[in-house]
């Protein structure tokens, strides 16, 4: 069998930054607008309208000129005072507990261990047996590769009366089919760098009118991100300050093509490639992730003994950067970014490159 041609340039199979389409890359070299002249409305009036379907709400969605880290610290300060519970299953959930300590804030962690997810009932236990203000989860866990069940956990956070839902979906959005106005998601986020297959640098932010109620009342939310200021100007379609332009239409150009291969097959391919992922690793590298709730934009696995930086190395040297493991698992698994411009093909093409350099270093065959 002939080897794979070397591609042109690294292909990453991390689980973000992705590839980005010619297209879409192209489309960050249009002439600059002005940020207070008539076009920079149309501009985001016509982009945020196709943004809404994949995000599943009719609520305002913030063009913010950050990464999602700002998304994660706004919601914070917008959703303050009270106490916050964190549903705590990995490095970026652990995030949104070390943010609310930066900012002085009261709050609780409910951890499970990295691998799981959050069970609904130990959630609505939790809110029961204590008054929280708001509540903060991560839907798709970037460092274990776990999916949350979100529109249950939304369903016990929503039986109590004045919580805030604040949810990460940076490494699900445009893979998995997002409904928060029907699950009653108050804030919610994704950055570009990761299934929208565009470069870093802008975060799309959804504010729910309860957000935006508990905004107007919260103290010490700083400036940047005041989620109040950022919808007055929503409503004349601007932002409060100068917006990723270039990543603006970028996103026109992504929104091309998400539209054209349809959402629904969209999500299809991604559940195709998790699948591809695991059956490529059966009986050789176990998957980390709690079986049930694997996430369909990035596969993890357990290396079973495999010297993990020699064939991560060794695949990388032959133009496929594959993700290691994050946090506390580090040198125990790899990670394989499986999301956006990733397709089955390109996949099968890297995995067999893998089996080869594995082979070469002596480890487990397919
Ligand atoms: N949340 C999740 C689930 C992530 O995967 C990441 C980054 O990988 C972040 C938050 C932080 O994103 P950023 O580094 O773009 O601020």
């Amino acid at each position: 069998m002939s080897k794979p041609s070397a591609p042109d340039h690294p292909i990453l199979f991390i689980p973000g930054p992705t590839e980005v389409h010619p297209d879409v890359a192209r489309a960050g070299a249009r002439p600059m607008i002005g940020h207070r002249g008539p076009e920079i409305g149309e501009l985001l009036r016509r982009t945020l309208a196709r943004v809404a379907p994949v995000m599943g709400t009719s609520v305002s969605v913030f063009p913010l000129a950050c990464s999602a880290t700002g998304a994660m610290e706004g919601a914070v300060r917008n959703a303050a005072p009270g106490r916050f519970l964190h549903l705590v299953c990995g490095a970026f959930s652990e995030r949104w507990a070390s943010i609310r300590q930066a900012c002085a804030l009261d709050g609780d962690v409910l951890e499970v261990p990295w691998g799981q997810v959050h069970d609904p009932g130990e959630v609505r236990r939790a809110l029961r047996a204590k008054r929280y203000h708001a509540v903060t989860l991560v839907h798709n866990e970037t460092s274990t590769g776990v999916m949350n069940p979100l529109p249950e956990l939304a369903l016990a956070v929503k039986e109590q009366d004045d919580v805030l839902l604040l949810v990460d979906t940076v490494s699900s959005m445009a893979a998995v089919e997002l409904r928060l106005d029907e699950w009653g998601v108050d804030v919610c986020f994704a950055g570009t760098q990761k299934a929208w297959g565009l470069p870093p640098g802008m975060t799309l932010c959804a504010v729910s009118p309860a957000a935006l109620r508990r905004s107007a009342q919260a103290p010490g939310k700083g400036y940047y991100f005041d989620w109040v200021e950022h919808q007055k100007y929503l409503d004349k379609a601007q932002t409060p300050a100068t917006p990723a332009i270039s990543l603006l239409y970028q996103l026109e150009a992504a929104l091309d093509r998400i539209e054209s291969e349809g959402l629904p097959s969209r999500y299809a391919r991604h559940r195709a490639m998790r699948d591809q992922v695991l059956t490529w690793a059966q009986g050789r590298f176990p998957p980390f992730a709690q079986e049930g709730f694997r996430s369909v934009t990035l596969t993890t696995l357990r290396g079973n003994g495999v010297d993990l930086g020699a064939v991560l190395s060794a695949v990388r040297k032959r133009g496929y950067v594959v993700g290691g493991g994050y946090g506390k698992t580090k040198g125990e698994v790899f990670r394989v970014g499986h999301m956006g411009e990733i397709t089955p093909s390109l996949l099968r093409e890297m995995l067999a490159v893998f089996d080869e350099e594995l082979a070469t270093l002596g480890g487990p065959r397919s």
